[in-house]
């Protein structure tokens, strides 16, 4: 498992990349930067739409609902995309 520190800011991405509600006061103002610039260059790492239904941009399962796919990306893929975060920003 990803660090408490990076866990946090995980939440925040797939929250965020899943226009799930975020509480800002949850990571700090740098790693909010850091955050919507990596769901910005990185549009389709965690969440791909295919005729309106979402899937994993991971391990392309699916289809989910925004909160099936959001437990499933922090179940399954906490640790990927904290190191894609770690390792593309
Ligand atoms: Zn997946």
């Amino acid at each position: 498992m990803a660090s408490m520190m990076e866990y946090h800011v995980v939440r925040y991405i797939v929250r965020k990349a899943l226009r799930l509600q975020v509480d800002e006061a949850m990571v700090s103002f740098k790693d909010s930067i850091k955050a919507t610039r990596f769901i910005r260059e990185n549009p389709n790492f965690l969440v791909v739409t295919k005729k309106g239904m979402l899937y994993c941009g991971i391990c392309g399962r699916g289809p989910f609902t925004r909160r099936g796919l959001y437990l499933h990306l922090m179940r399954v893929h906490a640790d990927d995309i904290a190191r894609a975060i770690e390792s593309r920003s």
